[in-house]
Order: C-alpha cells, then sequence, then structure tokens
C-alpha cells in the first residue's frame, strides 16, 4: 500500500479538466449573473432583472437544466424520482441525451471532468499533503459505492423520496453556487473530515452513489486510457496519480490489457500526465470485457 502524495504534476490533461471544471462550475451562473439575478446570495443586477431564468440560453443545475433549449436531466436523480414517485413521466425522456453521452463516453467522465464535488476534494487534497498528514489509501472498495447506489434506489422506493438528492454534496455545492445556500453543506463538511484524517478519496472512491451510478455504466464506454507496453517500465508512477482505485490498472501495466477496463476510470487523465515514458494515452477502444 502507498499513502496519498501532496505534490502533484500537473500536465496538459490535468490543465485542461480543471479549465473544464471551473467553466463547468460557472456554466450556470454566469447567464444568471448576466441578468441580474442573484448568484452567491446577492443581487448582481439592478432593480429588475433582463430576463426570467427560464429565458436564458443556459438554466438550472447539473441535477436538472435546460440548454439551448434543450432539458436535460440527471439519470441518476431521475431514477429516485421514478422509484419514490412509482410512476414514469413523459419528462423521463429528458435523461437521455445525458444518459446516451455519457454511456457512450464513459460513465464517470462526469466525475473527472464536471462534478464540483471532484475539483473541491481535489483542493482538500493537496491541502492535505501540504500539512502532511498520512491516510489510509483504499480503505474502502471500490464495488461498494454501486452497491451504495442500489441501496438509494431502494430506499427512495421504500420512503418515497429521492433520499441522495436530500442530502447531495453535488446538490448543496451547486446551491451554495448559484444562491449562496448553505442548505445540505453539512454533507459536504463531514466528508471534508473523512478524508483529511482517515481516507484518500474515500468519498468519490468508495461511497458516493452517483459515482456508483456511473461507474456500472462506464463499464461500456468508448473511450479508454490505453497502454503501450513496450514504453512501460512498470514505474508505478501512474498508479500513485490515479484519481480513482488504483489497482484499475494492475492488468495494464502487468501487461495483461491493452486499456483500462474499469467501468470506475473517470478518464481524468492524470495517470497519463504522470507516465515518465508516454505510455499512455486516452482514446477509442471498443469494450470487449466488462468490468466495474
Ligand atoms: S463520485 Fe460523486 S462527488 Fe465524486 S466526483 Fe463523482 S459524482 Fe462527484
Ligand atoms: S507510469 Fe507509465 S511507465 Fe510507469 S508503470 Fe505506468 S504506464 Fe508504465
Ligand atoms: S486510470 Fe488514469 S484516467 Fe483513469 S481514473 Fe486513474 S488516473 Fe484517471
Amino acid at each position: 500500500m502507498f499513502m496519498a502524495k501532496g505534490k502533484a504534476k500537473v500536465g496538459g490533461l490535468t490543465v485542461a479538466r480543471h479549465v473544464v471544471q471551473v467553466v463547468m462550475a460557472c456554466l450556470f451562473c454566469v447567464p444568471l449573473f448576466a441578468a441580474g439575478w442573484t448568484v452567491l446570495g446577492r443581487y448582481a443586477g439592478g432593480d429588475d432583472a433582463v430576463a426570467t431564468p427560464s429565458e436564458l440560453p443556459v438554466w438550472g443545475s447539473l441535477s436538472s437544466s435546460q440548454i439551448l433549449g434543450i432539458d436535460l436531466l440527471d439519470p441518476f436523480a431521475a431514477l429516485q424520482v421514478i422509484v419514490a414517485s412509482k410512476s414514469v413521466a413523459s419528462a423521463m425522456l429528458w435523461v437521455l441525451p445525458i444518459l446516451i453521452l455519457y454511456v457512450l463516453i464513459r460513465g464517470r467522465v462526469f466525475c473527472g471532468w464536471v462534478c464540483p464535488v471532484n475539483l473541491f476534494l481535489e483542493v482538500v487534497d493537496w491541502i492535505r499533503g501540504r500539512l502532511g498528514i498520512k491516510v489510509s489509501e483504499m480503505p474502502v472498495p471500490r464495488w461498494v459505492k454501486p452497491v451504495v447506489a442500489a441501496a438509494v434506489l431502494v430506499l427512495s422506493a421504500i420512503v418515497s423520496v429521492p433520499i441522495f438528492e436530500m442530502v447531495s454534496p453535488v446538490g448543496a455545492l451547486n446551491r451554495a453556487i448559484l444562491f449562496g445556500s448553505t442548505l445540505g453543506l453539512w454533507t459536504l463538511v463531514a466528508i471534508v473530515i473523512v478524508e483529511l484524517f482517515w481516507g484518500h478519496r474515500v468519498w468519490c472512491r468508495s461511497l458516493c452513489p452517483l459515482g456508483g451510478f456511473y461507474q456500472t455504466i462506464g463499464a461500456v464506454g468508448l473511450l479508454s486510457v490505453k497502454i503501450d507496453h513496450d514504453a512501460c517500465i512498470s514505474c508505478n508512477l501512474c498508479k500513485k496519480a490515479c484519481l480513482c482505485d488504483p489497482s484499475i490498472l494492475d492488468a495494464a501495466v502487468a501487461g495483461e490489457a491493452d486499456r483500462v477496463a474499469s467501468g470506475d476510470c473517470m478518464l481524468c487523465g492524470k495517470c497519463v500526465d504522470h507516465c515518465p515514458k508516454d505510455a499512455l494515452k486516452i482514446g477509442v477502444a471498443v469494450p470487449k470485457d466488462l468490468s466495474l
């Protein structure tokens, strides 16, 4: 077992990913701000807003939004609503664009490139490294989060409430950015304490049900980290850099697979950036073996 490292090499993919993460965090608040609506709980414009939110080209949140007239729903949020309400509304078709996109690319690309919690926890990671605090690398196995996702759906059906949406740190961070709301931020505070003192990225690697849902559909993604076995020197630096469970790289580094097949891979590109021999790249690979 190796310990979490504080210093991280920043390469091209990492820079691009952070730019996309910041753009996605701003995606819904900048149009609101420009139209004179509140952001972070403050009025940005004068007395009159120039447009209602629904007249803006982009409005909503990562759970439910409208972009250039296209309605979009987070598939896991929609699933919770379906099982909680025991009915399927036609609005549920709004999940299709996002579902198709992530099934085609790879489910956890949402985690790697879009989710604001990931960016936030990478900062927490960096702070813990600077403080020199040592934590366990994988105290909880990665298969736990699809199980948590299934448990969330069962519980939502039993109590008739989409329960993860009530406590989701993703939704809480979204509300904080948009409205300055502190509602639900306790979840994020608890996650930060656990990450600082117990387990390296334990929430995103092993516990988050939304990550578990995307891990499950990620097993069939067309984009993968591919390896050039002739270039690889088995230094394991890619595993030390991996944002997910480092063991997802085992088969590729051992020469037993030509790509990282696990649906857990979030295509963050940190392994690619850290490889001293340029043995890794992200590319199209038709899935032959399905793996969580
Ligand atoms: S695991 Fe959950 S919190 Fe972490 S990046 Fe994915 S969706 Fe966001
Ligand atoms: S960092 Fe590159 S060279 Fe080192 S084990 Fe990983 S793929 Fe091989
Ligand atoms: S295998 Fe590479 S791209 Fe996939 S999560 Fe790990 S570091 Fe990121």
